[in-house]
């Protein structure tokens, strides 16, 4: 064995014990119960396309047959979201990418929950690591965000997720937690009707590492048993917890047979109208 290969080996066996060391400590038992919520699968387009690459996904997307049961939610660049919307067909959904954390005015190159509520935008991503890592996006800023669109009348994507540090450092789920605080402690428990959480780990966005589904089954079980012991256990239930990171046709199905797994937030493969729809079929497994 090579030794990039073994201290590979050896950074992945020290995550997993500190993973499991870390778990033991946060809950006895971490299937508490299954989501209950309908399987949801948003896309994630990122700051991609032009006008005839969206033509030729929108045109891919509604040519494909999604035959399962499951809500789809599509989140082009802003600046294409309204030829997006004259093109996809239902069951597509649209979604922006962001919002500002208040009103409109003077905020130069923001976009406001009133413009997208205006132009019947009716969810939106926000907390995503990108806008986290790269535009300083604090917990306490997604979570002033997250209730300002949601009283504005836009519903929610809410992203949240360790990078690769912090999960061998053990603290995966300390850090999901505060992400899901600093919303809960903005928001009402009537609101969670409205808002999704997107599990989705840093190490995995982009990186064509996705989590195993028992991974992403662990935290996802954490995240439900917090939301239960910190919001109620009807919220905790009815809440749908996407996984998002490297997800694709090939991997989609298996990751949503696990209970906790309620729909996916895919970024690349979104951007292939083919594999998109296999992936939002992939609702079909789920429990
Ligand atoms: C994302 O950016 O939300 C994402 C999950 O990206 P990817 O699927 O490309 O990892």
């Amino acid at each position: 064995m090579r030794g990039g290969q073994a201290s590979n080996n050896l950074v992945k066996m020290r995550a997993q014990h500190a993973f499991a060391r870390e778990n033991r400590r946060h809950a006895s038992s971490l299937v508490v119960c299954a989501g209950t919520g309908k399987f949801v699968v948003g896309g994630n387009w990122k700051c991609n396309g032009t006008k005839d690459s969206i033509d030729k996904l929108c045109a891919s997307l509604n040519s494909g047959k999604i035959t399962a049961d499951v809500e789809v939610i599509c989140a082009p660049p802003m600046v294409y979201i309204d030829r997006v919307q004259s093109k996809l067909k239902a069951p597509y959904q649209i979604a922006a990418q962001n919002c500002w954390v208040s009103k409109g005015g003077a905020f130069t190159g923001e976009v406001s929950a009133e413009m997208l509520k205006d132009a019947n935008i009716p969810w939106v991503i926000l907390g995503h690591s990108e806008r986290r890592s790269l535009c300083g996006e604090t917990n306490e800023f997604v979570g002033l965000k997250t209730k300002y669109a949601l009283d504005t009348g836009v519903k929610v994507v809410a992203c949240i997720g360790e990078s690769l540090a912090q999960r061998e450092a053990g603290d995966t789920l300390n850090v999901c937690f505060a992400q899901l605080k600093a919303i809960v402690d903005c928001v009402t428990e009537k609101d969670w009707e409205n808002i999704i959480i997107a599990y989705e780990p840093v190490w995995a966005i982009g990186t064509g590492k996705v989590a195993t589904p028992d991974q992403a089954q662990e935290v996802h079980a954490g995240v439900r048993k917090w939301m239960s012991e910190n919001v109620s256990p009807d919220v905790a239930s009815k809440v749908r917890i996407q996984y998002g990171g490297s997800v694709n046709a090939g991997n989609c199905d298996e990751l949503a047979t696990k209970p906790d797994i309620d729909g996916f937030l895919v970024g690349g493969a979104s951007l292939d109208g083919e594999a998109f729809v296999k992936i939002c079929n992939s609702a079909a497994h789920s429990k």
